[in-house]
């Protein structure tokens, strides 16, 4: 069994989607989350063997295992959870896997909802991974940047440059989330949206390949 696969020209992590309870591993999903994720109705017998793998198997196995695979696979960079996401009881061991291969040198970006491991993971070299949040936008109303800034707000204060990225996706656009961050360089936020097709920053527009994010720090390594 592999516990890689390749997602947006790097190595992906694919955990079981849903609530717990449903054998998924969504502990901090939402309904409109659920409702739109594309993944959820593939609820795999794959996906649940690579998760039992890493919450049992010893932390070295573990990440010599993803460097070994992502070396196998000719890419440096991984993108953790294309689905699913880390359930609270096994967050102290993820961020050390991925403080293991951050120490390896290789670059992760990725998704969460898990506030904890968001706080922990951003801090380390060549990681940026976004904790995802939802606004409340009313029916017929349209998501505005104040509406990802009240979210923002609400879920972690005002951002400080220590802290990774965040992602708020736009339902009702589909896949277009939006993303912020904050800069050193000019101590403000800095704006990326990543969609089905695309990635913009500023005025750079590209396709929406996780590996060109890292090299031209745009999107959530912006
Ligand atoms: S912004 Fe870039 S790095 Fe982030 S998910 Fe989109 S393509 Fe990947």
């Amino acid at each position: 069994m592999k516990i890689l696969y390749k997602h947006a020209e790097v190595a992906a992590v694919f955990w079981p989607v849903g609530k717990l309870k449903e054998g998924g591993t969504c502990e901090f999903s939402t309904e409109q989350c659920l409702e739109h994720c594309c993944e959820y109705y593939d609820p795999s017998q794959l996906k649940k063997d690579v998760f039992e793998y890493m919450i049992t198997k010893p932390l070295l196995t573990v990440s010599s295992r993803i460097a070994q695979e992502m070396a196998n696979m000719g890419v440096s960079q991984i993108h953790w959870f294309a689905s699913g996401d880390c359930p609270k009881k096994h967050t102290t061991r993820i961020v050390k896997v991925i403080r293991r291969l951050s120490k390896l040198g290789k670059i992760q970006n990725g998704f969460t909802r898990n506030q904890r491991l968001w706080e922990k993971v951003n801090t380390f070299k060549k990681v940026r991974i976004a904790l995802t949040v939802d606004t409340k936008v009313e029916k017929d109303k349209k998501q505005t940047v104040q509406h990802v800034r009240e979210a923002m707000f609400k879920a972690v204060g005002e951002l400080s440059e220590d802290q990774g990225p965040i992602c708020v996706p736009d339902y009702k656009k589909g896949q277009i989330s939006l993303y912020t961050s904050y800069s050193k360089e000019t101590g403000r936020h800095v704006m990326s949206s990543c969609g089905s097709s695309f990635v913009s920053t500023g005025t750079v527009v590209k396709e929406n390949v996780c590996r060109v994010c890292y090299e031209e720090t745009i999107g959530c390594f912006a």
